[in-house]
């Protein structure tokens, strides 16, 4: 049985940092990096706000050098899922979902969360194109334009006001009729001229997925069920995260959100030995650059724990 020094799952920007570090200290790190290897930078069009590239670069372009500097220091990949780990046992053991088992004296977990989507016709297809779920990343391309965020809690509230310094107008549009955002940050909304605020409404449709761009979106008064269209160049879908923890559960300790929770002012979990990095741990920042940081310290963080 071969037992590794460090498996990681995820191949976001985090367990790829991660990847980097503990590779670069010679412990031939193993990424459990998922059936579409990435994380949700993949979708951002164009990333400014990293620094090092003055006139921004795209998401997937973004993590295939993350990746091709990960390969440089020889780490190996694995392109596949993580169903099942055991952090009850030493060696830790993980599987995969063709049946693999590894073993391996740390885990980093770097799985990420992933934004919750409306599921509604129109969204898969434009996602992208015009339905974004990161106003921080595709802002800037609506200068000028109109927007619809949707959502009513704090990410919502925040995400439509960073817009308005891009955009001419942006909807807000909310399935009740009171927010559920702090209360500062909705006098901000109320008090913002280019904020619109749209009642007891959903979306019920994006348009127009056959002409590859966001037309528009049907919305449905949940009052009266009377629908209309509103028109609009992109829509933020804004209506909360959910961490990629469901394989943890009775293995880590999670928070009451069902993120991993973190000791010692470090990456260290509950369990010694397992780590944990960038989203999954991270309910408030959610930042590429925030995920890179945490990434390195859960590299460093095994690689200490390995050292003692
Ligand atoms: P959230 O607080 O869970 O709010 C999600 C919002 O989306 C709610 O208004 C909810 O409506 C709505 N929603 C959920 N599912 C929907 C659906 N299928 N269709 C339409 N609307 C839907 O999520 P969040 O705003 O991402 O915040 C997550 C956590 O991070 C919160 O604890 C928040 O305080 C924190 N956060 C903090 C900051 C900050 O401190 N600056 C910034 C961002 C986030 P209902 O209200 O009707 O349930």
């Amino acid at each position: 049985m071969k037992v590794h020094n460090v498996v990681i799952l995820g191949g976001g920007p985090a367990g790829l940092t991660s990847a980097i570090y503990t590779a670069r200290a010679l412990l031939e790190p193993v990424v459990i990096e998922g059936i579409i290897p990435g994380g949700q930078i993949i979708n951002a069009t164009n990333v400014e706000n990293f620094p090092g590239f003055p006139d921004g670069i795209s998401g997937f372009e973004l993590i295939e050098r993350f990746h091709k500097q990960a390969e440089r220091f020889g780490v190996k990949f694995i392109r596949d899922n993580a169903v099942e780990v055991d952090f009850s046992i030493s060696p830790f053991k993980v599987i995969t979902s063709d049946g693999s088992e590894f073993y391996s004296r740390t885990v980093i977990v770097a799985t990420g969360a992933f934004p919750k989507r409306l599921s509604v016709p129109g969204e898969d297809e434009l996602l992208g194109r015009g339905v974004s779920t990161c106003a921080t990343c595709d802002g800037a391309l609506y200068r000028d334009g109109e927007v619809a965020v949707i959502g009513g809690g704090n990410s919502a509230i925040e995400d439509a006001l960073f817009l308005t310094r891009f955009v001419r107008k942006c909807y807000l549009i909310h399935r009740r009729d009171e927010l559920r955002a702090t209360k500062i940050l909705q006098e901000h909304a109320f008090n913002n001229e280019k904020i619109n605020l749209i009642w007891n409404t959903v979306v019920k449709e994006i348009k127009d997925p056959k002409k590859g761009q966001v037309e528009g979106l049907i919305l449905r008064d949940t009052k009266t069920n009377e629908e209309k269209f509103l028109k609009v160049d992109g829509v933020f879908v804004a209506i909360g995260h959910q961490p990629n923890t469901a394989i943890f559960k009775g293995q880590l300790v999670l928070d009451e959100f069902g993120y991993i929770k973190t000791f010692n002012n470090s990456t260290a979990t509950s369990v010694k030995g397992v780590f944990a990095c960038g989203d999954v741990i991270d309910r408030r920042y959610r930042q590429l650059a925030t995920a890179v940081g945490s990434g390195a310290q859960a590299g460093m963080d095994a690689e200490q724990f390995l050292k003692t």
